[in-house]
């Protein structure tokens, strides 16, 4: 069989530069300013930014908050959705126009153990969109087309932008947790994560226990489906869900060590605990005596392959999911991450750029 290398598409040559929110160093506002437009690589693509949503992981790359740092100067972003523009050397899985998510797992090797496994977000040659290569913070990005991921006709870009981590992230953290019908599902933390986490373990049978601090977001938290919420300001979760008959499962959102560690005490014997959220503060606290005896588990879980956001992607097709947020333009993102550090954003923030 001829294999043929597809030539690079001729690319609209009328512009040499594009706006970006650019981190120069840590912990100083983002610049948002011209950057040069770079020359396609063999199997990456330009794609043309519709919407890009807010992390929290954005502010902690901006930052530099954790163990392995990306590299100033940089591009945050991994929400990014836009139309494939451009197509570099080699490009056979998108085609001009396609509409695309640019998410976390922006690059893996493909052949290792991980990748071969359907554990791709394992990979140890991985590059992150937003983090260890530029991301979606700008009118347009680049991305490698073997990990981007098709978005179906008929979903808002702006919906499609948070369903590319907030979605996929706790989509599989549910399947990491297993939750099966009838088991009783802590989410800890409500914001862009947790008013998703929320749907899928309802639609995977769950009976939902939404606790955050703020009661606006509990009322939500009971809108999307959660059964029973809780004001961790108000009542002890670990004495309230024990009332319940302990969790059979709880997830992590909330950037706090103390979540986590309230998330632990939630469990019934047997029960599992899912590590999700990253806070700038690396430790917690765990009984040995208590998780041998208890038999319980616990787990990490790192966003989602490409397969996990397809069926993200179908389910809010489908009508299943709803996803909040709110659309702002990509100048004001400085004001944005302010706002999100202060818990002033009931779910998600979106930039149109
Ligand atoms: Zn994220
Ligand atoms: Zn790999």
């Amino acid at each position: 069989m001829a294999v043929t290398t597809p030539k690079p598409t001729t690319a609209d040559q009328s512009f040499s530069t594009y706006r970006a929110a650019v981190v120069h160093e840590f912990h100083k506002p983002l610049s948002v300013e011209q950057v040069p437009r770079k020359q396609l690589e063999q199997g990456q693509i330009l794609v043309k930014v519709e919407a890009s949503g807010l992390c929290h992981t954005d502010i902690h790359a901006a930052n530099g908050d954790w163990p392995v740092k990306p590299s100033p100067p940089f591009i945050p972003g991994h929400e990014g959705v836009g139309k494939v523009v451009e197509l570099g050397p080699g490009v056979t899985e998108v085609a001009l126009g396609d509409r695309v998510a640019m998410p976390w797992l922006g690059y893996a090797c493909g052949t290792c153990d991980h990748c071969i496994s359907g554990w791709e977000t394992l990979c140890l040659e991985q590059q992150n969109m937003g983090y260890s290569i530029d991301g979606g913070f700008g009118e347009y990005a680049v991305a490698y087309a073997h990990y981007v991921v098709k978005v179906p006709d008929g979903i808002d870009p702006f919906d499609a932008a948070p369903l590319t981590c907030a979605g996929v992230t706790t989509y599989k953290a549910v399947k990491v947790a297993g939750t099966r019908s009838s088991d009783l599902v802590a989410v800890f933390g409500v914001g862009g994560l947790g008013h998703l986490a929320i749907q899928y373990a309802a639609i995977a049978g769950g009976r939902v226990i939404a606790v955050d601090l703020l009661d606006e977001k509990l009322e939500l938290a009971r809108e999307l489906g959660a059964e029973f919420t809780i004001n961790a300001t108000k009542e002890d979760p670990v004495a309230a869900i024990q009332a319940l008959g302990g969790a059979d499962q709880a997830i992590a959102l909330a950037v706090s060590p103390k979540a986590f560690e309230q998330a632990y005490g939630t469990l019934r014997r047997g029960g599992k605990l899912v590590f999700v959220a990253l806070p700038a503060d690396n430790n917690v606290t765990i009984p040995i005596f208590e998780t041998v005896l208890n038999g319980i588990t616990i787990a990490g879980s790192i966003v989602g392959t490409r397969t996990d956001l397809r069926e993200v992607f179908e389910l809010h097709a489908a009508g299943k999911t709803k996803v909040i947020r709110e659309v702002r333009p990509l100048v004001r993102v400085n004001e944005a991450i302010a706002d999100l550090e202060a818990g002033r954003v009931v779910a998600r923030i979106v930039f149109a750029p």
